[in-house]
């Protein structure tokens, strides 16, 4: 029996994504970063709130949410996704209002972005059964938690994707070191917000940290819903019980390891392996 694992697109082995939530004025200066490392990340946005009238203080530090404006140029080539409307406490709220948060931050998004807004973040990482509900009847295909694991699995469901770490875990470049020297199909997660960088006087943890990762070539850097995509196709993939024939039915090319050889899938194609 021939033995044959997951990889990501390209025949790469790991994958790496980022996640930051917020929309504030600090984003610019962190979306500068990854665009110069060449990382690519997921920003959560709060459309009902998405203006410098938006604010609060942190340590003496005033953050301040970015208007609308230009957003779609700062963030380009990156995924923006939702964090509810106004940021409330989601599972405090009745089902309606819920539904409200989520489905019109959702709408507003793909309007102002002009492309399919499926992905989420909970605001305060809260969520419950009834939360989870109300994301898949609005047509979300993933939400990330605050539930750092330390680890570099695939999520095993999507509405409770746990990330490996938040950027200020003590062991984050020691698991970046890990991650860089495994082998294995796996997949890296780091979530924050952008305005802590500020706050805590720590830009130049970031920047160390986006060289380190980035430049690699046997990392797939990808957006969040590149990856909840990828990996839903290749869960769909179909082999013959003995596993010499595989067939394809997405529309995306699909990679696979067989024996230790990478071979692609291509889309609506079925493909015999030997
Ligand atoms: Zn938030």
């Amino acid at each position: 029996m021939k033995r044959i694992t997951k990889l990501w697109p390209g025949g790469k082995t790991k994958a790496f994504t980022l996640s930051y939530d917020d929309g504030v004025e600090q984003d610019r200066r962190l979306v500068e970063i990854f665009n110069k490392y060449k990382l690519k990340a997921t920003f959560n946005l709060n459309s009902g709130i998405q203006h410098e009238g938006s604010f609060w203080v942190d340590k003496g530090h005033t953050i301040k949410r970015m208007n609308r404006e230009g957003l779609e140029a700062l963030y380009e080539g990156h995924e923006v996704a939702v964090h509810s409307l106004t940021h409330p406490v989601l599972p405090e709220l009745p089902r309606e209002l819920m539904l409200k948060e989520i489905l019109e931050d959702k709408q507003n998004l793909e309007r102002q972005f002009g492309y399919l807004v499926t992905g989420m973040a909970y605001p305060y990482g809260a969520y419950n059964a009834a939360t989870i509900e109300v994301l898949k009847a609005s047509g979300l295909d993933y939400a990330r938690t605050v539930n750092s694991h330390l680890r570099f699995n695939l999520p095993d469901n999507p509405y409770e994707w746990h990330p490996t770490c938040h950027h200020n875990e003590p062991e984050l470049m020691n698991l970046t070191e890990a991650f860089l020297a495994g082998d294995s199909h796996s997949l890296f997660y780091v979530w924050g917000h952008s305005y802590e960088f500020d706050v805590q006087d720590n830009w130049e943890l970031i920047e160390a940290f986006s060289q380190r990762i980035s430049n690699r070539e046997e990392v797939w850097y990808a957006t969040n819903i590149e990856i909840v995509r990828y990996l839903k196709a290749h869960n769909n993939l179909k082999y013959s019980t003995d596993c010499t024939l595989v067939y394809n039915p997405s529309a995306l090319s699909l990679w696979i390891s067989v024996d230790g050889q990478a071979v692609e899938v291509p889309p609506g194609k079925t493909l015999q392996l030997d």
